[in-house]
């Protein structure tokens, strides 16, 4: 992706694992995911390069965004604040979700994470920036990698879905705006990793940032929304939510 930086890609839900690597062979592992199988190979793939997990990263409170085994061993993992108190609070539905959707994880390690003091995570390695905002999810935290100009984005700023604001916020589209918005202003941004889709380029983030708000506007004004985004069932549900939500509110 970048001098020492690698993204993973799971066949399920094209969720993305990133890895950053730092001094001595120690790494950052961010949203590693998906099966049991995928995060064994990723330990594979670390000791087979002579890495190993120093820190990790989960950039929001969805189960399939705090996984880990005891494969990559027991380095601190770390989330925003409100992310580990919504983690702490909702973790029966957390593992509800794991076991219906990816059965088999060792639960003892699962969703284990620490409140982050500050906005860069401490390690030996290049600085890692958290940008914090409950675009879609309470406490989301998309890190920068300064010195590559990568940014890992969580669940934002996707080619393969649209944007999936938090529908039990009391202003899912506000939210939404607001996270977007800080993101788009990360300056030097150069590379793009989406939580779920593909890598992009500055111009790919760039046109991703403006059909996010595009989709955005034509929800809010309730007019057809025309998103090449918009092609699979769970999506077009999803899509069917926030509409009906933004209705029922008098919004859309
Ligand atoms: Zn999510």
């Amino acid at each position: 992706m970048a001098p020492g930086v690698f993204v993973a890609t799971a066949e399920k839900y094209t969720t993305t694992t990133t890895i950053v690597t730092g001094a001595d062979g120690g790494c950052l592992l961010i949203d590693p995911a998906v099966s049991v199988a995928d995060l064994v190979a990723l330990a594979r793939w670390l000791r087979a390069r002579g890495l190993h997990p120093v820190a990790g990263w989960s950039t929001h409170p969805h189960w399939d965004h705090v996984l880990w085994s005891p494969e990559l061993g027991d380095a601190t993992r770390y989330a925003t604040p409100r992310a580990v108190a919504v983690t702490e609070r909702e973790l029966p539905g957390l593992i509800e979700g794991v076991q219906a959707s990816s059965p088999g994880h060792d639960l003892t390690v699962f969703a284990q994470l620490e409140p982050l003091a500050g906005t860069e995570i401490e390690w030996r390695g290049p600085r890692a920036v958290s940008y914090a905002h409950d675009a879609h999810a309470p406490g989301h935290g998309a890190i920068f990698l300064p010195d590559s100009g990568v940014l890992i984005a969580g669940d934002m700023c996707s080619d393969i879905e649209i944007p999936l604001p938090d529908l039990d916020a009391t202003d899912p589209l506000g939210d939404y705006r607001t996270g977007l918005d800080l993101l788009a202003r990360v300056p030097g941004i150069t590379v793009v990793v989406p939580g779920h889709g593909h890598v992009g380029d500055r111009d790919e983030f760039r046109s991703r940032v403006a059909a996010d708000f595009g989709y955005l506007e034509a929800v809010e004004a309730g007019t057809d929304v025309v998103d090449p985004r918009l092609t699979v069932d769970w999506l077009r549900a999803e899509h069917v939510r926030l509409s009906s939500l933004l209705t029922e509110r008098g919004e859309g």
